[in-house]
């Protein structure tokens, strides 16, 4: 494995399997500037005042309150931040517009509406729209006068999109298009005045078209009624012979599913920054609970038990952190990069983010189970008192669930991992093969015993890198042994993306933390060795499970125990006391009374 060369400073998609970065390329939440910190600040004020005061009356669908929220927001700025200039945006950064995902995301089903808004209500016609389109509904969606939505999904097509039955025709008159059909789970639909919609011209042609609330028959069916996001409208839409006018067209016949996959990648990274901030919060109110609640004559906060459970959930929300900004970084870059070599703005940030397309899958993943990890755990903590209506975190672990299924659910995000890094590898955007092939002569030869290294992090790096290796083996055998058929082992590719999340996430840690501790002069360093090396302790072990499960499925006799010797090598961690790590992190946790990192 090579370092990146002066040529090239920032990995491309995938590339972090086969090279190592460095810290000072990596860009962490410590990096924000003063800028992005006042931005970060302002969505804490606006959930404070607007928002955490009225969640019951959010909840209850109020008529015509979260259309005044998303218009309030609008108002002082919050929808606009990182759209064009030209549009009566500020035209800020990726990462910027990341900061603001995460932390209005802790605002539960106001941070839905804002989410798919400002995302997938709004990104395709800014994308994919002509001049005019963007000049009639983008100043108006980002000032937060209109609300956009999405309809994709239908009653019989979901994770299969493409699948779609909704039908468009030209009309005899070549005015309008003719929608038919039904589209279903429609975020913001009741009160949107703007959808991107997906039909199929002449039952064949997956195209996307703007249609306007009022549009002659186009109608919508009653609010869903939900497990969680409770406050967040979800509709149906009905298309009968819906005229939608020729100008309407987004893009081109045949070529919605640009459109769809293309917005996607993005929403997949953001809805990783939204259920971040979504367990910050939870997980703020947990700490300040468990200081409070006495049992056994003292705070449950004392309890080891307790104290395990703020520690780890603390250490997930860091980890997840840690991976989002390293990706929303070098969207940037990328961005960068392409806007320099003369691309219009909208090809280079989709240009960028399908470049970290794998990340924004595994970070989709990751990001909602660390949500539903801290929102369950944090109803643990509550006790009883967290299964009751009075707490929010009731509200939280409820509100958590659907992150898993939108946005492609977890097992299409895992699969997508898998399939878009070996199409990566096949494409020649990747070399895999190479790696691989120097790992598997690295496992005939006798392991190093050579001396230690003793430079700082030298046992984390090798961790990681062996980490790499374990992966580029298990994949490498899996994929020499299966050929074509890998595809259909699903179980087997869900293990790969599991120990591939790992490794990203356990990199990415490592990368963070050693950039905080180069500034810190070993002062309050500790704290943060403390979080890096129990996840990196714990990845290896995870990273060994799925590793033997999927090497188990495929692989016999003596490449099998050859194979399994390699993991064994490669996932080897240094003993750590992760016990007293976590007393630790929990300690300062308690202290601050609140998420402290
Ligand atoms: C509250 C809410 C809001 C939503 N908002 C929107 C919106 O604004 N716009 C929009 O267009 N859609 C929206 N959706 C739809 C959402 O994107 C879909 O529900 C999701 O993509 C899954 O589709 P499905 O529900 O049809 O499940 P299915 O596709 O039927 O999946 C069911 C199960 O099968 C698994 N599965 C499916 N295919 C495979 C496969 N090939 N291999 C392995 N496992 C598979 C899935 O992972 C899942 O576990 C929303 C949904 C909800 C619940």
């Amino acid at each position: 494995m090579s370092a990146a060369t002066d040529t090239q400073q920032f990995l491309k998609g995938g590339e972090w399997i086969i090279r190592e970065s460095q810290p000072e390329d990596t860009f962490t939440p410590e990096n924000f500037d003063e800028e992005q910190l006042m931005i970060r600040d302002m969505c804490n004020q606006f959930l404070d005042a607007e928002i955490y005061p009225i969640l019951d009356r959010i909840d209850s669908m109020e008529p015509g309150l979260m259309k005044s929220l998303v218009a309030k927001a609008g108002e002082q700025g919050l929808l606009m931040t990182s759209f064009p200039e030209e549009f009566g945006g500020l035209g800020k950064d990726f990462v910027t517009s990341t900061i603001i995902n995460e932390y209005l995301g802790a605002g539960h089903s106001f941070s839905v509406a804002i989410a798919a808004h400002t995302g997938i209500g709004t990104l395709p016609i800014l994308y994919f729209g002509t001049d005019a389109q963007k000049q009639k509904y983008i100043p108006k969606l980002i000032s937060g006068e209109w609300a956009g939505a999405y309809g994709l999904t239908e009653p019989n097509s979901g994770s299969d999109a493409l699948g779609a039955k909704t039908t468009a025709r030209l009309s005899d008159d070549g005015k309008h298009y003719l929608l038919n059909g039904q589209k279903c789970w429609i975020t913001n639909g009741g009160f949107a005045q703007v959808y991107t919609v997906f039909a199929k011209v002449d039952g064949d042609k997956f195209t996307a078209f703007i249609v306007e609330r009022g549009t002659e028959g186009f109608t919508q069916g009653p609010e869903e009624q939900k497990m969680g996001i409770k406050g967040s409208s979800t509709v149906q839409l009905y298309f009968q012979d819906a005229k939608v006018p020729v100008e309407n067209l987004l893009g081109e016949v045949g070529k919605g599913h640009k459109i769809a996959f293309n917005i996607l990648n993005i929403g997949r990274l953001k809805l990783c920054a939204a259920a971040n901030g979504g367990a910050r919060r939870a997980l703020s109110e947990t700490i300040a609970y468990a200081k409070t609640r006495e049992q056994f004559k003292q705070p449950i906060a004392n309890f080891g038990a307790i104290k395990y459970k703020l520690a780890e959930m603390s250490i997930r929300v860091f980890v997840a952190e840690s991976a989002l900004y390293r990706t929303a970084h070098w969207i940037d870059q990328k961005e960068t990069e392409l806007l320099a070599a003369g691309k219009p703005f909208n090809e280079a940030l989709l240009g960028a983010a399908e470049e970290y397309a794998i990340e924004c899958a595994m970070l989709k993943v990751f990001g909602s189970e660390v949500l539903d990890y801290v929102v369950d755990e944090g109803v643990q903590v509550h006790g009883g008192n967290g299964f009751s209506a009075e707490y929010n975190i009731s509200r939280a672990y409820r509100d958590s669930r659907i992150n898993r299924i939108y946005e492609g659910t977890n097992e299409i995000n895992r699969l997508l991992t898998l399939d878009m890094t070996l199409k990566r590898a096949m494409g020649g955007r990747l070399d895999l093969m190479g790696p691989a092939m120097a790992v598997q002569k690295e496992l005939m030869s006798i392991p190093d015993f050579g001396a230690q290294d003793e430079q700082a992090f030298a046992s984390e790096k090798k961790l990681v890198a062996n980490l790499k290796k374990a992966l580029l083996m298990a994949s490498g055998a899996a994929v020499q042994k299966l050929m074509a058929k890998v595809e259909s082992e699903q179980e087997i590719l869900m293990n790969l993306a599991d120990m591939a999340i790992n490794i990203f996430n356990a990199e990415s840690v490592l990368l963070r933390v050693m950039k905080i501790t180069a500034g810190k002069d070993g002062q309050g360093a500790d704290i943060y060795m403390d979080i890096m090396r129990t996840y990196l302790y714990d990845a290896a072990d995870a990273v060994n499970k799925a590793g033997k499960d999927a090497i188990n499925s495929f692989a016999e006799g003596d490449e099998q125990r050859m194979i399994l010797m390699g993991l064994k090598r490669f996932t080897k961690a240094e003993p750590f006391n992760t016990k007293d790590a976590r007393r630790r992190i929990a300690d300062k946790a308690i202290a601050e009374g609140k998420y402290p990192f």
